[in-house]
């Protein structure tokens, strides 16, 4: 109505300024006022509008000129009809331009809109809990520092958590999605929690680091921590946050959350089925190693039982045979040592291996062992040497199991080198750690293997020594393989000995996170030992 009202409007005036133009006797420049009607055409809409009714007055200019000048006007006449022509080019031009930037600025606010629109339809229906938070007054606070002259504001933040709470309080939340209201049990949008400190729980350590992170320029910042829901309970979650780079925009910092409640009882179900799947292999190998000691352990019982029947028979006789009888009774009790020495083997494996699964550093452990057997080192006459790998070699499973295999190889290479000439007893332990795997090997300068396969000497029983029960290396293996890892023994090339290797998988230094005393600090030291 209003755009008819206009264009009536603008017809009128037109008409009007022709009649005057056209039939009066005015002087003057009459047709410039069609600018009006320019300039009211302008406001009906689009630049054709302008043009057209540009052209049109334009038209009625010229044709009032001729009909009251014909073409043999005077040259002020002349003058005015070119200065009106000229007064409604320039109208003409600058209301398209005016319209032009007009549209530009439309057009842009159109889009602001629709991804204003877009971003409040992704904020609300997001299924992750998303909600805005105002930094600016902590980015002062930190700012704050700096004036005060702190200059290392990690430190200062470590060394001050009642900074990290005071700047906690100054962090307005401003708006908060749908999924991040069920998350934490709000209601509505304006009974949610007002300040980031209403439900970070006192002992959240990722404020401080979020602070760090501002302080530092990080782009963005992650981590894990709980936040308080309104019902008082604890969820865990993954907070993540994007930091505008040159600081602006830090009134509107958008945190998204997520729940990792599911996650981390998955993780501890993973968890809790890996230790009794170890604890079901543990109990398979000592299972196994209990069969072969049983069977072992009967054989000198029923030698102990006939030394004894026989004792017996040679005290009964009418003369009794004390020499005989005494002969019988000390073969009862080698047998019978036999027996303590083989049930004292199982008690040292199985009672210790109670200690618990972790990360046992392959070098500290080995050194441990040669420690151990230092003593009898020292006796046998055998020197060590040993070439640890550079870098830490850590693997998971039990220490106590792994060293009692290593004293094992260690007792052979030291029982084995007896037959070598003294001086020349040496026992050489190397290390080397690869992608996936840790691999160690005792290289002695004994006899070697003969003509013996390899692989038959982890057979239980399968011993060339006169007291030996041919155990070691059979426990060796199941301990290894219990591990995830494999054990040879092998001649050496230049066949002055023998090479017992290992392989286990190794557990890459930062997927561990153990504290500070674990063996992976052990490992350390036994690289510094071993430098020393
Ligand atoms: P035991 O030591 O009681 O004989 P093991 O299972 O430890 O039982 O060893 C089995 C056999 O393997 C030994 O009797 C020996 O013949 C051979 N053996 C093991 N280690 C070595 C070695 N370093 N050098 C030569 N032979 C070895």
């Amino acid at each position: 109505m209003l755009q008819r009202c206009r264009l009536a409007g603008a017809a009128a005036i037109g008409l009007i300024i022709f009649l005057v133009d056209a039939f009066t006797t005015l002087g003057s420049a009459v047709a410039v006022l069609y600018v009006l009607v320019i300039v009211l055409a302008s406001e009906l809409g689009d630049s054709a509008a302008i043009k057209r009714s540009s052209a049109i007055c334009a038209g009625l200019t010229v044709a009032a000129f001729l009909y009251v000048h014909g073409f043999n006007a005077e040259t002020q006449a002349w003058l005015r009809l070119l200065f009106s022509l000229a007064a409604n080019g320039v109208t003409t031009l600058l209301l398209l331009r005016r319209g032009i930037d007009i549209a530009r600025r439309r057009a842009s606010e159109a889009a602001l809109k629709a991804s204003e629109h877009r971003y409040r339809t992704i904020f609300e229906t997001l299924a992750v809990a998303i909600w805005e938070h105002d930094f600016r007054e902590v980015k002062e606070e930190l700012e704050g520092l700096r004036d005060r002259g702190v200059q290392d504001v990690r430190r200062y933040i470590a060394d001050h958590p009642d900074f990290v709470i005071n700047a906690r309080r100054k962090v307005r939340i401003t708006d908060v999605n749908q999924t991040a209201l069920t998350l934490m049990g709000v209601p509505t949008k304006e009974e949610f929690f007002t300040h980031l400190d209403s439900f970070l729980p006192e002992n959240d350590e990722s404020f401080a680091q979020c602070l760090v992170a501002i302080d530092e320029g990080h782009p963005t910042f992650q981590a894990e921590t709980k936040v308080r829901t309104r019902q008082g309970r604890l969820i865990p979650v993954i907070v993540a946050l994007s930091f505008p780079p040159n600081g602006e925009g830090l009134d509107r910092i958008q945190g998204s959350i997520v729940d990792i409640t599911e996650r981390l009882e998955f993780q501890e179900a993973l968890e809790h089925s890996r230790r009794e799947l170890e604890h079901a292999s543990r109990v398979a190998m000592i299972g196994e190693i209990s069969a072969s000691i049983a069977h072992e352990v009967n054989q000198p019982l029923s030698a102990t039982i006939s030394f004894i029947q026989a004792a017996q028979r040679w005290l009964d006789r009418k003369t009794p045979d004390l020499v005989e009888a005494k002969l019988a009774l000390q073969d009862a009790l080698s047998a019978t040592e036999h027996s303590a020495n083989v049930v004292k083997r199982v008690h040292m494996l199985l009672g210790k291996a109670k200690s618990e699964t972790g990360e046992v550093a392959i070098e500290a452990t080995i050194l441990d062992a040669l420690r151990l057997k230092q003593p009898e080192l020292g006796t046998h006459g055998t020197r060590v040497i040993f070439n640890p790998a550079a870098e830490a070699m850590i693997t998971r499973g039990d220490r106590i199991l792994l060293q009692q295999s290593f004293l094992n190889i260690i007792s052979n290479a030291m029982q084995a080198m007896d037959a070598t000439p003294a001086g020349h007893r040496i026992l050489t332990i190397e290390t080397e750690s690869r992608d996936s795997e840790v691999t160690f090997r005792f290289i002695d300068s004994g006899p070697g293997l003969g003509d013996q396969v390899g692989d038959s000497l982890f057979k239980a029983f399968t011993t060339t020594k006169p007291s030996g029960m041919g155990l070691g290396l059979a426990i060796c293996r199941s301990i290894v393989t219990a591990h995830g890892g494999s054990i040879s023994i092998r001649n050496r090339l230049d066949c002055n000995g023998a090479v017992v290797e290992i392989s286990l998988p190794r557990c890459l230094l930062d997927t561990l996170d153990a504290p500070k005393d674990t063996p992976l600090s052990e490992a350390g030291q036994a690289r510094q030992a071993q430098k020393a």
